[in-house]
């Protein structure tokens, strides 16, 4: 059985997570990476396999957008430094046309998702607090401010906070700022609080003391309080994080203390997702590292993109490093299989794995033929070789319409995996390495003359015949003078149709690598 179908019958077989209530969030401050993505289609993953199984399923989608900017991507550093502290829904966007910092972040995150099929129901955290919908779980937090002190302290073994703590946040009257606040006295109405110029290193508060209800938008919930208190707000059943966060004694231990203790509601069914890796490294847009997630579908049609993360349980690490390597045409080669498990009625959880990757309509199960990416690859590095005959001569009959269709599209994939990605060698452009041959003197002869031939206007038909022509000319074997040609440039004893392969190419990067050969 496919993973996310396993999960989805045992959270039904369980009897403890109705309604069936997915939930999941992002903070919008900064352009999310790649192995960000994880978390919104494992949770897509998990509301699918609900509603295949027949039951009712909600999935919703919190927006961060209450909490303070407390760091900044390098080349905003400059013009938004001055608003470090301040919510992220009250800090201007980087560009024209959002309503905030929030919002164009938010924006960003949702057209990858939306791209990558996840289409849950969007929730904004500022709205649903200056609603009034937190004030419940905001009294229960500052009446049990002493039991969160203690859960805090037995779960993750820090040292009790000072007397008077209060797990409350507000906006400074002043300046502004929400990161900067510490909040103390609550006398059932209002709190007390003070903008501390030295409480945290990201940001300067102004000194100001003020009191003031923290109901209504006026103050948050620190992140480890505000979490449990989401679930109670919205009612969520199922929700997961990264698996750093289900470490012992990380937050998701203190929000299951603080659901029984002060929230009173039951802990929803956990996701602890492993991290996708990409070169082996944690991928994490705070350190700069790493593809953006509007990047991903950039390199691979939109299907592999969701491929990426449906192939695997969310147990299982994924080490995704397409830079030099096979990974591309290896996940093609997987998507491939698995597109046939579907077609042809095959191992039902590689079936899955492809209908969960796919967005939009399932195609018909029929016959098909599946240009394999490598193939492609290869294929439209040879100037000779007309590829949509090609691929009818592999197949064995026309390509239909929707063959046709994924071939062209692997055609523009395979382009930018050659530019970007590729090994070298298997790259039959014009190669860095070559030129490492050592040529013989009469070689070195041959190529001087067949550079002229270069020169000229020749079409690539005739100047594969004047090529062939010279090694008579000269009396030099045509294979000994044609690999001369290919050592040259490609770096090979042997490639493709000398004539149309040097057509590909401006004159002056074919005749400047010969002459650098011949000097
Ligand atoms: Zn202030």
């Amino acid at each position: 059985m496919y993973w996310a179908d396993k999960v989805a019958k045992q959270i039904i077989e369980s009897g403890k997570f109705k309604p069936f209530w997915v939930d999941d969030m992002f903070t919008p401050s900064g352009y999310p990476h790649i192995g960000s993505l994880r978390g919104p289609i494992v949770h897509d993953l998990i509301f699918k396999a609900l509603k295949d199984q027949g039951v009712d399923a909600k999935f919703t989608f919190v927006i961060n957008d209450f909490d303070p900017i407390d760091g900044l991507p390098p080349e905003m550093q400059d013009d938004f430094s001055q608003y470090m502290g301040l919510p992220l829904r009250n800090v201007p966007s980087p560009l024209e046309g959002y309503a905030s910092f929030a919002a164009y972040f938010a924006d960003d995150y949702k057209k990858s998702m939306k791209s990558l099929g996840v289409e849950p129901e969007f929730l904004s955290s500022w709205d649903m607090y200056h609603e009034g919908k937190f004030d419940k779980a905001i009294k229960l937090a500052l009446d049990n401010a002493e039991v969160i002190q203690d859960i805090y302290a037995e779960v993750s073994g820090s040292k009790k906070r000072e007397a008077g703590w209060l797990p409350l946040q507000v906006i400074c009257e002043n300046c502004g700022k929400i990161g900067t606040t510490r909040v103390f006295d609550w006398d059932g109405e209002t709190v007390a609080y003070k903008c501390e110029p030295e409480m945290v290193k990201w940001a300067k508060g102004c000194d100001h003391e003020g009191r003031i209800s923290p109901f209504g938008g006026n103050g948050k919930l620190p992140w480890k309080v505000d979490w449990p208190a989401h679930w109670m707000v919205i009612g969520v059943t199922i929700e997961g994080a990264g698996k750093d966060h289900s470490s012992a004694g990380g937050s998701r231990d203190i929000a299951r203390e603080l659901v029984k203790k002060v929230f009173k509601i039951k802990e929803p069914f956990n996701l602890p997702y492993e991290f996708f890796l990409i070169g082996g490294k944690k991928m994490a847009s705070s350190k700069g590292l790493g593809l953006k997630a509007r990047e991903l579908t950039e390199l691979i049609p939109l299907e592999l993109g969701r491929f990426l993360f449906c192939r695997y349980d969310y147990r299982q690490q994924v080490n995704f490093d397409p830079v030099g390597t096979m990974a591309i045409p290896d996940l093609f080669d997987e998507y491939d299989r698995c597109f046939m498990a579907f077609l042809k009625k095959g191992e039902e959880s590689f079936s899955r794995a492809f209908e969960m990757s796919h967005i939009g309509e399932l195609p018909e199960k029929t016959e098909m033929f599946l240009p394999r990416f490598r193939d492609v690859a290869n294929f439209i590095q040879q100037p000779s070789v007309e590829i949509h005959k090609k691929f009818t001569e592999v197949k064995g009959s026309d390509l239909n319409d929707l063959e046709k269709k994924i071939l062209d599209e692997r055609i523009k994939y395979a382009k930018i995996w050659l530019e970007k990605f590729a090994p070298d060698d298997l790259k039959l452009g014009l190669s860095k390495n070559a030129g490492s041959f050592e040529l013989s003197e009469e070689q070195k002869k041959y190529l001087g003359k067949a550079v002229e031939l270069v020169h000229t206007d020749l079409s690539a038909d005739e100047l594969q015949t004047k090529l062939y022509e010279l090694t008579k000319a000269m009396g030099i074997n045509p294979k000994v003078g044609f690999q001369a040609i290919y050592q040259t440039l490609i770096g090979k004893d042997f490639g493709p149709r000398a004539g149309a392969f040097i057509r590909q190419y401006k004159k002056e990067e074919v005749i400047g690598k010969i002459s650098e050969a011949i000097k």
